[in-house]
């Protein structure tokens, strides 16, 4: 059986070109025992790929040039040796940007069974859902009452942090720039406000608009003048949870920090970045509890589908113009 696959053969400098992104195909060996093969049927883009392109270690290790692109997928088991899987059984495991994955039994896992789509996995009942409850509650310690500003704020983890801030009590803020974001965003009963065309000095002032009294938790997932307008914008005692800096993803020079860093001690501030896996144990709970409540329909999720494995380099580098409401998935 063949398998099809995105690799990379460079290092890209700035936002990849899509060029940079080879269809290849590759024929699989037999398999071995205690591994399974799984037909994808949904495939995740992600903003921290990028980073993983650029051929250094950091929290994770870089893709091999070469060899097929990695990312969150789910599909079906196709072919087991392996006594945990069988047959039809649904999975998600790490094995994307391809059509079929064989892997290690050990690294799937099956799906829960909660009554939602199986993409549901891939976004807010997958890493961007629990990264956005991680950050508010175990990062910032999110209080009843707290008024918080969330950046990307119209995204895959932006758009579980507004709701869990909401429910909270406190004024919530988005920032975004996709015009179809904005609206959800007032939809959710969030004041949304635009990054877009504004310096950092506008947006700031844009942010003390909508939210006077200032913020007690800044989720930060965009760096940049996002970071900064937010800094100016904080209360005594604020705490900001850096989660991702988007902005910055492409440089491919050192960008010059905010220049007002010093709010950190004028309003006492607390800064702190994680990554969603050193927090891993507390997936378990997260879709105990947010089953349920997606397959209600108390959480608004939305999703941006491109189709068919061929689209999967253009679903990526919309991430980075805002292309995608919600979760940016491939379904194949
Ligand atoms: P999103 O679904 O939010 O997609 C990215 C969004 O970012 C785009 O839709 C766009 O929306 C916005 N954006 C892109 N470029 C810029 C820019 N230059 N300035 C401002 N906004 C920009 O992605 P995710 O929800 O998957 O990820 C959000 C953030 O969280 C990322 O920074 C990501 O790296 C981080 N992350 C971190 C994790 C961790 O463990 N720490 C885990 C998962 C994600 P718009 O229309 O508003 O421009």
């Amino acid at each position: 059986m063949q398998s099809r696959y995105f690799t990379i053969h460079e290092h890209p400098q700035g936002l990849p070109a899509r060029e940079l992104f080879a269809l290849e195909t590759r024929e699989l060996g037999p398999l071995e025992d205690g591994e399974i093969r799984v037909r994808n049927a949904w495939l995740s883009v992600d903003p921290y790929m990028r980073g993983r392109m650029d051929g250094v270690t950091t929290y994770i290790e870089p893709f091999t040039l070469g060899e097929p692109l990695e990312g969150a997928a789910t599909g079906e088991v196709i072919e087991s040796r392996d006594e945990r899987f069988k047959q039809g059984d649904k999975v998600r495991h790490m094995a994307g940007w391809r059509d079929i994955a064989q892997l290690p039994a050990e690294q799937a896992e099956p799906l829960p069974d909660f009554d939602v789509p199986e993409q549901a996995y891939l976004g807010v009942l997958g890493m961007p859902g629990t990264t956005a409850w991680v950050g508010l509650n175990v990062i910032a310690n999110m209080q009843d009452g707290d008024n918080v500003l969330v950046s990307a704020a119209g995204g895959a983890v932006g758009s579980l942090a507004v709701q869990l801030a909401k429910a909270n009590g406190g004024t919530v803020v988005g920032i975004a720039g996709d015009p179809k974001k904005l609206e959800w965003l007032e939809a959710q009963g969030v004041k949304a406000v635009s990054y877009r065309g504004k310096s950092a000095a506008e947006l700031s002032a844009a942010l003390k608009e909508a939210c006077p009294e200032g913020f007690d938790v800044y989720y930060e997932n965009v760096g940049g003048d996002c970071l900064e307008a937010a800094l100016n914008n904080l209360r005594v005692g604020a705490r900001i949870a850096v989660c991702g800096m988007i902005a910055r993803y492409n440089d491919d020079a050192p960008a010059a920090g905010p220049g007002n860093l010093a709010m950190i001690l004028i309003r006492r501030a607390r800064m702190q970045g994680f990554i969603v896996f050193d927090h891993w144990q507390h997936h378990p709970d997260f879709i105990n509890e947010f089953g349920p409540r997606v397959a209600s329909g108390e959480i608004d999720y939305r999703e941006t589908v491109h189709q068919g494995l061929e689209s999967l380099p253009d679903a990526f580098l919309g991430l980075f113009s805002g292309d995608n409401q919600g979760k940016m998935l491939v379904k194949l």
